[in-house]
């Protein structure tokens, strides 16, 4: 049955709030404790059980009726961002920090306006307001140094060796139907999975879905690999790893969610894809069938501007893909250098994001259709078994020539 109108755009207005509401969280590698209290937050209210493993990622589980093949959505809740380390520093810095994550060094040659939040203290919750006003590349590309002064000199002493801090833009504004957010990769991954399963345990669907949301995936998809191998994952299960993406030839933005064939390491597993290309397909996509008309739009590319966590799982023997978002703006780095700032709010595409999370709801309620589907596969509407007697009927020509030389 068609969903009306309204209850499409009920539906898209409760996928921006969840995502307006998660990405209004700071987070940065291994400072993903805020994010991470959201989510857990939600699951609770929607009856979604979880653990939290030993590295602390949490995973979360909806099951329900025979037993069958799990999905397993993946996505990372942090973001680059940097931790404070000494305080002082050059040209009368504050402090020094790490960066954490992948933002190029000469993002900082300009200014960069930062909110720290201390662990301790009455500026914990809207942090405390500073600018990078300059850097030190040190002996690889990713290690830099920042120099931070803070604006209100009687908070240096609220801040201490440790604390994160992030760069302070605009939160969340959808303008022309793209959304600009200060993180994009991977809250959006996070947002969409969430709301997979809060769809499945609404609807109380028969299917098993698990969704894992990992720390520190800037740097080096070290959460996904602790929870991959860790054992609290199903070997048997399917792994989409969810991402915001670097917008490419062939995966543009606002032309649909992309099936992710690979990244910039590795390629991907067809058995993990068929799930992704079959929940395409009922959403009105021609993406495993292209000689059908479509009605919605999907993509499928090679996403090679990044690594993803499919990439760990596909390492350590998993059945794994990829869905991403064609993000503009990657780590927050303008696309467009022209801007007065280096630093910029991430994009994506509403229609992108509602379509994906359709796109993962779908995957999530034919998993237990999933051995039927695998042996539709082969069938190209038909047209093969008639063209094989074909050429079964004239291979004695073939035969006769090529004997007789
Ligand atoms: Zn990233």
């Amino acid at each position: 049955m068609q969903d009306s109108t309204s209850d499409q755009d009920d539906r898209s207005a409760f996928y921006l709030d969840v995502l307006r509401e998660l990405v209004a969280q700071p987070t940065a590698p291994f400072h993903e404790e805020r994010v991470a209290a959201r989510i857990g937050q939600w699951l609770r209210e929607w009856d979604i059980p979880f653990a939290v493993d030993a590295y602390g990622n949490i995973v979360a589980r909806h099951q329900r009726g025979a037993p069958c093949r799990p999905l397993v959505l993946m996505a990372h809740m942090d973001h680059p961002a940097f931790t404070i380390g000494a305080a002082g520093g050059p040209d009368g810095a504050h402090f020094t920090a790490a960066l954490e994550g992948g933002v190029p060094a000469r993002a900082f040659a300009r200014e960069v306006p930062v909110r720290i939040y201390p662990r301790r203290g009455g500026a914990r919750a809207r942090g405390i307001t500073g600018r990078i006003i300059g850097y030190l590349l040190g002996a690889g590309p990713r290690d830099v140094e920042l120099h931070i002064t803070v604006d209100d000199a009687t908070s240096i002493g609220d801040i201490a060796r440790g604390d994160f801090g992030v760069w302070d833009l605009p939160l969340f504004e959808v303008r022309d139907s793209v959304i600009h957010a200060r993180v994009i990769d991977d809250l959006a991954g996070c947002a969409a999975i969430l709301l997979a399963l809060h769809a499945a345990a609404g609807a109380g669907w028969p299917t098993d879905v698990y969704g894992v949301f990992t720390r520190a995936e800037e740097v080096g998809l070290v959460g996904a690999r602790a929870a991959l191998e860790g054992g609290a994952l199903p070997r048997e299960g399917i792994i989409v790893s969810l991402e915001a993406s670097k917008e490419l030839p062939g995966a543009r933005q606002g032309d649909g969610p992309v099936i992710r064939v690979g990244d910039r390491a590795t390629t991907f597993s067809e058995r993990a894809e068929l799930v992704l290309k079959a929940a395409a397909e009922r959403l009105g996509s021609n993406i495993w069938h292209p000689s059908r008309p479509a009605t919605t739009a999907v993509q499928r590319q090679l996403m090679n501007g990044g690594q993803c966590e499919g990439s760990a799982a596909v390492r350590l023997g998993y059945q794994a893909t990829g869905l991403a978002f064609p993000l503009g703006n990657y780590h927050n780095v303008s696309a467009d250098a022209s801007t007065a700032t280096t630093l910029v709010p991430e994009t994506i595409h509403v229609r992108d994001y509602v379509t994906g999370v359709a796109l993962l709801r779908e995957a999530a309620r034919l998993m237990p259709e999933l051995p039927d589907l695998a042996t539709q596969e082969g069938s190209q509407d038909g047209r093969y078994a008639a063209h094989v007697a074909r050429l079964a009927a004239s291979a004695h020509i073939i035969r006769s020539i090529v004997d007789s030389r």
